[in-house]
């Protein structure tokens, strides 16, 4: 019985000293080194190379080694087979730390800043109070929650914006196509930590920007697919939005000369917001398998009708 992991091969040896150390009984195997495709039972995937289930016939699970699946093509993927993200700590404390960051590096203005630097220019600018800087995050998952939470000590109104209705003590939620209009006016920092799927792909485009406070800043850290690129651009040139981060971009490795490189309103990290920790993500895999092996519910199973 093997576990195929197919991501960087440098993390695998790490996962695979963990789970030699945790669950000896499991065979590692990493790419391309996969050995006889008949023993491979559970694959951990990042750079999908392959048919997964066409190359491993004896394949039960797939689990995604981050939190998102959007690199998952499950038009050939079997319904019978499970497709689990990766729920683990470390993703949200990175997550957590990430968001902090980018929400007061645009409400203290550092896109500013960092370009007078660059210009040698001495300058400046008011304050707006945190009580008047009113942050929204879309999505309220297992990130979108915990960044909230994290942002709570500092005094921002905080709103987030979900599919199905949420409540969470001292924030303002809304829902829906119905709820969006009413989340975006009130929305001076957009925080985006949605899933990419159909319903998602492209929201943070010209349409929505226009719908927020002039002015209006917005992170990214969900997927570079959320964002039309074009649009988010000529929103900065126009004062429309005044700053941006983003940690995700379509494609990665962002092209050299892609405009998000030099905007003087763009901060932009390499996806790093949050990485998965081997350490702490390999006690969950474990748990799953367990889980898997005596019939229990799976933490982080994907729903395939909502893509997420
Ligand atoms: P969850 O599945 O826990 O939460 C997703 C949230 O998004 C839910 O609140 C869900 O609504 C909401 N949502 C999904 N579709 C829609 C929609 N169409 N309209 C409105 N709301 C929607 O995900 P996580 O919080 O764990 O992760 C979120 C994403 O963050 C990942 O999918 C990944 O893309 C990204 N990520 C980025 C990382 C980085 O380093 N940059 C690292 C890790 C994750 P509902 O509550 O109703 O289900």
């Amino acid at each position: 019985m093997a576990l195929l992991y197919m991501a960087d091969p440098a993390r695998g040896e790490v996962w695979r000293r963990l789970i030699g150390e945790m669950a000896p009984d499991i065979d590692v195997r990493i790419w391309p080194n996969i050995g006889n495709p008949a023993d491979i039972r559970w694959v951990a995937v990042w750079d999908v190379h392959v048919d997964l289930t066409a190359t491993f016939p004896n394949l039960e699970v797939i689990f995604s080694t981050g939190a998102g699946v959007d690199h998952l093509d499950f038009s050939r993927i079997p319904a019978r087979i499970p497709v689990v993200r990766m729920v683990e700590p470390g993703i949200v404390e990175g997550m957590v730390e990430y968001v902090t960051m980018a929400v007061l590096a645009l409400h203290r203005d550092l896109p500013t800043y960092i370009d007078q630097q660059k210009k040698h220019v001495w300058a400046q600018h008011y304050e707006t109070p945190a009580a008047q800087r009113r942050v929204g995050i879309m999505g309220l998952g297992s990130l979108g929650q915990a960044s909230l939470a994290g942002l709570a000590p500092f005094g921002f109104p905080l709103a987030g914006w979900s599919r199905s209705p949420r409540a969470i003590p001292n924030v303002e939620t809304f829902a829906g196509e119905a709820g969006l209009g009413a989340f975006l006016a009130r929305t001076d920092i957009l925080v985006c930590l949605l899933p990419l799927t159909a319903e998602t792909r492209g929201i943070l485009d010209a349409r929505l920007f226009a719908r927020m406070p002039a002015g209006a800043r917005i992170v990214n850290a969900g997927r570079g697919g959320h964002v039309v690129a074009d649009d988010l651009v000529a929103a900065l040139d126009a004062g429309t939005l005044s700053g941006a981060v983003l940690d995700v971009t379509e494609p990665e490795p962002l092209p050299p000369e892609h405009p998000f490189w030099s905007h003087p309103r763009i901060l932009l990290t390499p996806h790093v917001a949050s990485l998965t920790r081997p350490e702490t993500a390999v006690i969950s895999l474990l748990e799953n398998l367990r889980r898997h092996a005596a019939g229990e519910p799976m933490i982080g199973l994907v729903d395939r009708s909502r893509g997420y």
